[in-house]
């Protein structure tokens, strides 16, 4: 470099150290810019021969992520300082101890976490995300900032990423999309997340991008031309009220365009609310919310309110401090549009984050307005509760999750949560419609009940007087209000069962000459070593008690072992813990997966899980899967570095479960047996019969039937007595 470019250089940083000073969103005390700028200086010192792949001096990089810290975020001095100084340890001669000595504890811890999470960045042959995430929730114990001033480093290596490689462009940036963007809004630096998942949509899909970057600005002139008749509409009126305001459009991100485009499956012009109408008012805080609802009220008494779309924000906040009035209005032309309603106050917490609070706070309570929100934060984010793999899902949870809106086919409009199901639909318009749900047809298509459903699908249930739930039908909803109603009603059905069922062994036990009393169902309730007598009677009705069973007891009671087992009658431990009312649950059987399949496993010894138990499963190299209890010691280390080896468990009553089976029959062709066989199936209680298709050929006919049944024994009862009808030859499983 010549003399002359080395001067322009150091002209240019000290314009940039100038400017940061400037532009601090909050009020720097001499003291604190003193601290500034000697960090300023070690700074420029420290990376005084280093350079960005761009070219530039690396000293621009530390500025720029300060400047972010300052003010876009309005974080204090000590943020700012270590921000200056984040690679210093990392790159430099200087140390963590230099960095204590001139600049106190505060400022080399800080640099310290960023220090750390660094080299997890660069140590990334294991390119697993979770695990480096999971270490940086590690490093909040010491202090909230660091994450913030992380999100400040990413978000200006995403501004500069041009002269990288590509590989490298794409890694960074879905990590960026995958942990950072989701952390910037947990936090509430609503502007950031949205650059942040702009930029990572860039380089991870840069045509995809590209394109919708051009629409948007062809689409430009048209949206100010609406927002224009908008405002006209309401000016008047507003100023009427001598209100002052600002109406601005906000046109909705690329990124958030893009999702809406998979969400929905629209091609650009097809999303519909590409921006929202923004108006923000000037108010004391005593006036805000009060003003608030009279914008809303004078917005609403020239356009047309969507009434599910009112999120009122200002009484109950969001947990990021975000405060706002929206309301979804039939604007000029027809279309719907969103209308924010904030004061000045909420548009800037809205914009820089919960940050932007001190700003209104009182002098004596200062520092505290970003203390409470540090404190808020870092609670938040230790929830030691969940692991780090679930926290980053949850985060991506409440981050997307929004309601869906779905048509009757009358055109009536629901809202269901995100994830909804056919069968939660079903639910939401009647419980009795759910009840009897035979199936659904979503825009004109029949699906499956657990179809998930997309805003704007049109469903028609299918119902029929004979359908009713099926614990199976558990796994298709997501709502609590179908759970609940599903539950209940199973619950129902098991009664009724169980009563059938005490009838049934009344009289099979009278014709072992027992008569049905207290101390006979107390002494078969030990035998079966079961909870309840609704559980024995629940059983009998089911058929999982059969004849052969109930032999094995009167045997067993008439023997002179009957002292032996009148000993092992299992008294609860507390009995009063047992609802007599309830069939209570056995969980004899540990399944996996979504299918819920039934596979060899062994018990992890570190944490012994027993039935019941909240578990997962984790297939190891050598031992197949073992199955660890969800709190074990070791379940974070395994879900966050091997999630991919992780399988859902979960333990079940096997007696609860069905199973679809297969018949085939085959004989010789004679009158009504194809009555008598249906006949057979019907008479027998608890079978679901779901399709029978008869052949006859020459004399012969073959039966094929799909019944649904709870056990095998049930399903083996079947089989004999189908083979008992004349005519009949084979009946075999397929
Ligand atoms: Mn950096």
């Amino acid at each position: 470099m010549t003399k002359a470019a080395i001067e322009a250089e150091n002209k240019e940083i000290a314009k940039e150290y100038k400017e940061l000073l400037k532009i601090s969103y909050r009020n720097l005390s001499a003291e604190d810019k003193r601290l500034i700028r000697s960090a300023f200086d070690v700074a420029v010192d420290a990376h005084k021969d280093q350079r960005r792949k761009s070219g530039e001096a690396y000293i621009f990089h530390p500025i720029a992520v300060a400047k972010i810290v300052a003010a876009e975020i309005g974080l204090d001095a000590t943020s700012i300082a270590a921000a200056l100084l984040h690679d210093v340890v990392e790159d430099t001669e200087y140390g963590l101890v230099d960095i204590e000595r001139m600049f106190g504890e505060a400022v080399a811890r800080i640099v310290d976490g960023l220090t750390k999470i660094s080299a997890l960045e660069y140590d990334s042959d294991v390119s697993l995300q979770a695990e480096n995430f999971r270490k940086m929730l590690l490093t909040l114990n010491e202090d909230v900032r660091v994450i913030i001033i992380k999100i400040a480093d990413r978000l200006h290596n995403m501004q500069t990423m041009e002269s990288m490689p590509e590989e490298k462009q794409v890694k960074i940036a879905s990590e960026t999309l995958y942990i950072y963007a989701p952390l910037a809004h947990r936090i509430g630096l609503y502007n950031i997340k949205t650059e942040l998942e702009d930029l990572g949509l860039k380089y991870t899909e840069p045509e995809v991008y590209n394109d919708i970057l051009s629409k948007i600005k062809e689409s430009k002139e048209e949206q100010d031309a609406y927002i224009k008749d908008f405002s006209k509409v309401i000016k008047e009126s507003l100023d009427a009220e001598k209100l002052e305001y600002d109406i601005k459009g906000r046109p909705k991100s690329i990124f958030s365009i893009r999702r809406k485009m998979i969400s929905q499956n629209v091609s650009f012009d097809e999303v519909y609310d590409k921006f929202a109408v923004r108006i923000i008012y000037k108010s004391d805080q005593e006036s805000e919310k009060f003003l608030a609802w009279k914008i809303y009220s004078i917005v609403t008494d020239h356009f047309r309110p969507n009434p599910m779309r009112l999120r009122d924000w200002i009484s109950s906040p969001k947990s990021t401090g975000y405060e706002a009035l929206h309301i979804t209005v039939m604007g000029p032309k027809g279309r719907w549009v969103e209308v924010q309603i904030r004061s000045e106050r909420m548009n800037e917490i809205a914009e820089k984050g919960y940050a932007a609070h001190y700003k209104y706070k009182t002098k004596e309570d200062d520092d505290g307005g970003l203390d409470d929100w540090l404190n808020k934060l870092q609670e938040t984010l230790e929830n030691a509760e969940i692991s780090a793999v679930d926290f980053v899902e949850e985060f991506k949870l409440n981050l997307y999750s929004k309601e869906i809106f779905i048509f009757s086919p009358k055109g009536d409009l629901y809202s269901l949560p995100k994830g909804a199901t056919a069968l939660d639909f079903s639910f939401h318009v009647h419980t009795e419609v759910g009840l009897h749900t035979r199936g659904a047809k979503v825009n004109g298509k029949l699906v499956p009940l657990s179809h998930v459903l997309k805003s704007g699908d049109q469903v028609e249930i299918i119902t029929s007087d004979r359908s009713k739930p099926t614990a199976n039908w558990l796994n298709y909803v997501v709502t609590g209000r179908a759970r609940s109603k599903i539950k209940s009603s199973l619950k129902e059905e098991q009664k009724q069962i169980a009563s059938e069922g005490k009838v049934v062994l009344a009289r099979k036990l009278k014709s072992l000459k027992i008569s049905l009393d207290e101390k006979t169902i107390n002494q078969l309730v030990g035998f079966f070593k079961l909870k309840t007598s609704l559980d024995l009677f629940y059983r009998v009705g089911a058929g999982i008690i059969d004849n052969q069973m109930l032999k094995d007891f009167a045997a067993a009671r008439n023997n002179m072992f009957m002292s032996f087992f009148k000993n092992r009658i299992r008294k609860p431990s507390h009995p009063e813990e047992i609802d007599k009312d309830e069939i209570t649950l056995k969980y004899d059987q540990l399944v996996f997966g979504k299918e819920q399949e039934k596979l060899d496993y062994k018990m992890a010894k570190c944490c012994n899980p027993i039935p019941g138990d909240d578990v997962f499963g984790f297939v190891t190299v050598n031992e197949g899967i073992k199955v660890h209890k969800q709190n074990c010691p070791n379940a974070l280390q395994l879900q966050s570095n091997y999630n991919y080896r992780i399988m859902m468990a979960k333990w079940i009553d096997s007696t609860q479960q069905e199973f679809i089976a297969n018949l085939i029959i085959t004989g010789i062709d004679a009158m009504g047996l194809v009555n008598n066989v249906t006949k057979v199936i019907s008479n027998n209680l608890h079978i679901d019969m779901k399709s029978v298709h008869f052949d006859t050929n020459d004399g012969t006919f073959t039966g094929k039937i799909t019944v649904v049944v709870k056990n095998k024994k049930i399903l083996e009862n079947l089989i004999t007595n189908i083979k008992k009808i004349n005519g009949i030859d084979k009946v075999s499983r397929v």
